[in-house]
């Protein structure tokens, strides 16, 4: 088990990065990192921002209920543990500049990019290669691209990281699923720790996962934000989403 020693202050832990939703900050033990969860919602690659007062308490949260689910269900992730409100301890991990996407329905830039029927399920699961490169604009990758370019040293890893997104994809799904939830398709990310074993990094939430409601097809997830819905109802989605998912209120 692991020691987590936190001042209490977090605001004074060194910053080492941030990015438009999350804070990551340097821990005592130089294993782990203190990812803090922001209010701030952006879509169009940070074009469209706002501030949704919760957002970080419902996040962490939702991220660490899921990744304490996956460990349970044998799959490596960086959670260490959750800290109240909008933090997440985590196993600090050198991360590979991909995003992982695996697909069940056809939503989003799959139907924009190909001839598909928006909402159709697909015959099998699709997992997709994203090289993030902010000037690139996040190019779609094959497995083959991964090792020419030294993101990975073999195919081997590569399909391991695949066949840890496709039992991440039935995991998720099944769970999802007794909550009345569809899950559409999601992004994860993954990393190494120090013993060069990979993990499932970053986060996994309604800004990294398309979710509708099984029934209806409502939407409960950050799609709300992107169509450009009210404020109020975006945050409401949010609060919807972590009600279904927690099986309790949020507490904010
Ligand atoms: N996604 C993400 N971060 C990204 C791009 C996509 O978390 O930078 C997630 C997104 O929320 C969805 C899935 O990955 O659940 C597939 O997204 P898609 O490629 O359709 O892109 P989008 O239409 O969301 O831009």
């Amino acid at each position: 088990m692991w020691e987590v020693m936190l001042p209490q202050d977090f605001s004074k832990l060194e910053v080492i990065g941030e990015g438009k939703t999350k804070i990551v900050r340097r821990m005592e033990n130089p294993d782990l990192v203190l990812l803090e969860f922001k209010d701030a919602i952006t879509a169009l690659d940070g074009e469209k921002k706002d501030t949704l007062t919760g957002k970080g308490h419902i996040n962490a949260r939702i991220s660490s209920f899921l990744f304490e689910f996956l460990s349970k269900e044998g799959v490596p992730t960086h959670y260490v543990s959750f800290i109240e409100p909008n933090y997440m301890v985590v196993r600090r991990l050198k991360m590979l500049p991909v995003e992982i996407v695996c697909r069940n329905i056809a939503a989003g830039s799959f139907t924009k990019k190909y001839p598909v029927k928006a909402g159709s399920r697909l015959k099998y699961p699709v997992v997709e290669y994203y090289l993030k490169d902010d000037l690139r604009h996040d190019p779609m990758m094959n497995e083959d691209h991964i090792v020419v370019l030294g993101i990975l040293p073999s195919i081997e890893e590569v399909k391991e990281i695949k066949e840890l997104t496709l039992k991440v994809n039935k995991s998720l799904s099944n769970f999802l699923d007794s909550k009345g939830i569809t899950l559409v398709d999601f992004k994860l990310e993954f990393g190494k720790d120090k013993d060069g074993k990979i993990c499932i990094g970053d986060e996994i939430n309604g800004d990294s996962m398309r979710l509708w409601d099984k029934e209806t097809g409502r939407v409960l997830d950050k799609d709300v934000y992107r169509q450009g819905k009210k404020l109020s109802e975006v945050l409401e989605t949010y609060r919807e989403c972590y009600k279904r998912i927690i099986g309790e209120e949020p507490k904010v």
